[in-house]
């Protein structure tokens, strides 16, 4: 579905991603680790068309959706994106919030867009809060109400970065278990995390990001239980 080749990005003399080649398959989970600094985020800003590539290409199903001539609204419409935090607009009860996109940009009647909105957030577990604004939820049900918002338009991808970095210990289990949930449903996903049991129990592949490249990429086994590079077990080994 994805293929990324080569990507290289720079913000002014510092080399943020320097060549990095990656390929997330239909129903296939992905999983971004390393340090802070890394360059997860950015590699997910770039995927997502928000940050310019200095080199590369982003094939979206084999169409290179870097080229400045296609309209970026478009293939951004294909993912779904949720940051750590401030996903939602405060504004907006919950329900507004899911059926902002599929109204505006997929031109969807309120009806139809309410009911696709409905089945989602009950898919979610927040059926029960709909009307509620997102200050009325907890951290979790505003990150579950955010992924919610990011499927709502079946998204061919779905893009996550540190989704439960902000959340209290406690509320992060219900975020990780309802990702556990869309994986083993199928959805598509490009994921960056911290928490290695996340990683360890629902990526198809895990690639471990050092210095901008992908340092070492394999099965989660493989990369966080038998790791072969000393940079990789270093990084290990800070987490304990
Ligand atoms: P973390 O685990 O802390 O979220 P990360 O792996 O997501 O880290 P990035 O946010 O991708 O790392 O940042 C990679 C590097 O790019 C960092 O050195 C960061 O300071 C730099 N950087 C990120 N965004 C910008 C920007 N808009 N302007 C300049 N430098 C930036
Ligand atoms: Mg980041």
């Amino acid at each position: 579905l994805l293929s990324l080749r080569g990507i290289r990005k720079s913000y002014g003399e510092r080399l943020v991603l320097d060549g990095i080649d990656l390929d997330v398959d239909e129903h296939r989970c992905v999983v971004l680790v390393g340090a802070s600094g890394s360059g997860k985020s950015t590699l997910l800003r770039v995927v997502n068309l928000l940050e310019e590539i200095d080199d590369g290409e982003i094939l979206l199903d084999g169409q290179d959706v870097a080229d400045p001539r296609l309209d970026a609204n478009v293939v951004r419409a294909r993912m779904g994106l949720v940051f750590q935090s401030y996903n939602l607009f405060p504004h907006m009860k919950v329900m507004d919030n899911v059926t902002l996109a599929p109204r505006l940009v997929h031109k969807r009647g309120r009806a139809e867009a309410e009911a696709a909105a409905e089945a989602m957030l009950r898919r979610v577990g927040l059926a029960h809060r709909m009307t509620a604004y997102p200050d009325q939820l907890s951290g979790g049900e505003q990150q579950r109400a955010a992924i919610a918002r990011a499927l709502v338009s079946s998204p061919e991808l779905l893009l996550l970065d540190e989704v439960t970095s902000a959340l209290d210990p406690e509320l992060v289990g219900e975020v990780l278990d309802l990702l556990a949930d869309l994986r083993a449903e199928g959805v598509t996903m490009l994921v960056a995390t911290h928490e290695m049991g996340f990683a360890r129990e629902v990526a198809d592949e895990v690639c471990f990001l050092h210095q901008g490249r992908v340092h070492e990429r394999g099965t989660p086994e493989q990369v966080l239980g038998d790791p072969q590079r000393e940079r990789t077990r270093e990084f290990l080994r800070r987490l304990r």
